[in-house]
């Protein structure tokens, strides 16, 4: 008999999400408005603070497109995205026909460096284009380094859009990650810290910022009887349905973001000891990770085994594990475009591994994880 699977991340709900579906069924709110929208919305400005503002959209991915759009990237603009990332950071550079251009991570939180993304900008000014906008990535919940990256942004006068797609509770300063960038994005994706099933957000500081959000997120109708566009438009706006779920769970974020840190903690603990392995963490005070995944780094020569030995060792446990992200700048669908920066997210990926990392694994389940390290470890 094969053992239950033990998910990386997998959707794990409150309790109370059945009832505010339910209230949209029996108040017939079975579109993409309605009061579960406006309350999901109200309930995150609520909890991201600093005077936020939010847009309730279909995914993140929709929201980063917005967002470009906002910014008014238009075709053949440049626009620098963090490499080490998923594809959805960078795939709607491409929506608007803009070229992606890929700048490596520093070692301490594995976001955008700030010295190759200063050399990116300057690379890309001597071939004569500024650049319009700069994708950074919180990534694995860790808050890049916003000082740093603001600092460099402000000189050239270059618009950030904060990628906080997996750092939803991630502070920096005591700031929540998702409000640092001209625009933030969040994801409620199956696998994120709390989900809608499937659904996003975009962030702003400016109330008119979200009234064109919306606007353009509902087919972009101007204010007519009939039907009348003066601009493209898009069906981005999240559904009723999704953002009942999405209430529910922002009931037991808070809560979901001290499980996930519990289980970084009994990695930490875990790793102390054993000699080849770190696991990634907070550098200093002032950041605040989520832990959405925990991550490890794995030294083969001092191990004489790889990450990917672990990953199958794992895996033959029915114990879920995932490779680091694939740097965007050795994907085949972006290696043409132009990178700054050296092999950072590269050894990253070459040697990292995600862990089970859910806020719903219990005892049981960590004992099978250690069960798997002492053999592998031991
Ligand atoms: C999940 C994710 C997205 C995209 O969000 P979706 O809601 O899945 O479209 C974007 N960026 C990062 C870093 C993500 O992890």
């Amino acid at each position: 008999m094969t053992k239950p699977k033990i998910w990386l991340s997998s959707p794990h709900m409150g309790g109370n999400e059945q009832q505010f579906v339910n209230e949209a069924f029996d108040t017939n709110w079975v579109a993409p408005l309605g009061p579960n929208v406006t309350g999901f919305e109200n309930d995150l400005e609520t909890f991201l603070g600093n005077t936020s503002h939010v847009a309730a959209l279909s995914s993140g991915t929709a929201a980063i497109h917005l967002g470009l759009v906002l910014l008014d990237i238009k075709p053949n603009d440049v626009v620098i995205c963090q490499s080490f990332t998923f594809s959805a950071s960078a795939n709607p550079i491409r929506y608007v026909g803009a070229i992606p251009v890929f700048v490596d991570s520093e070692p301490e939180t594995w976001n955008i460096c700030p010295i190759a993304l200063e050399e990116a900008i300057l690379g890309q000014l001597k071939k004569g284009t500024k650049p319009k906008a700069i994708i950074a990535v919180h990534l694995y919940g860790m808050p890049f380094k916003v000082n740093e990256i603001r600092t460099i942004a402000n000189k050239y006068q270059i618009p950030i859009l904060e990628d906080s797609a997996e750092a939803l509770g991630s502070t920096y300063n005591g700031q929540k990650c998702g409000t640092f960038g001209d625009i933030g994005i969040l994801s409620f994706n199956g696998n994120k810290i709390i989900t809608t099933s499937g659904g996003g957000a975009l962030v702003t500081n400016s109330k008119e910022i979200k009234e064109k959000t919306v606007f353009l997120a509902t087919q972009a109708r101007d204010n007519a009887p009939h039907y009348q566009h003066s601009e493209i438009g898009y069906n981005y706006r999240l559904s009723n349905i999704s953002a009942g779920i999405g209430r529910g769970q922002m009931q037991v974020l808070e809560q979901h973001i001290g499980y996930r840190r519990a289980m970084h903690q009994f990695y930490l603990d875990y790793f102390e000891t054993i000699e080849g392995v770190s696991v990634f963490h907070e550098p200093n005070d002032s950041v605040y990770s989520n832990h959405w995944l925990s991550c490890i780094v794995l030294d083969a020569t001092v191990l004489g085994k790889t990450a990917e030995d672990l990953r199958l060792a794992l895996e033959a446990e029915n114990i879920e594990s995932r490779p680091l992200w694939k740097p965007m700048h050795l994907q085949p669908v972006f290696e043409k475009y132009d990178y700054y920066g050296g092999t950072v997210s590269e050894h990253l990926f070459k040697n990292g591994l995600c862990l089970p990392s859910g806020s719903n694994l219990v005892n049981s389940d960590r004992e099978r994880i250690l069960a798997v390290f002492n053999r592998f470890f031991g």
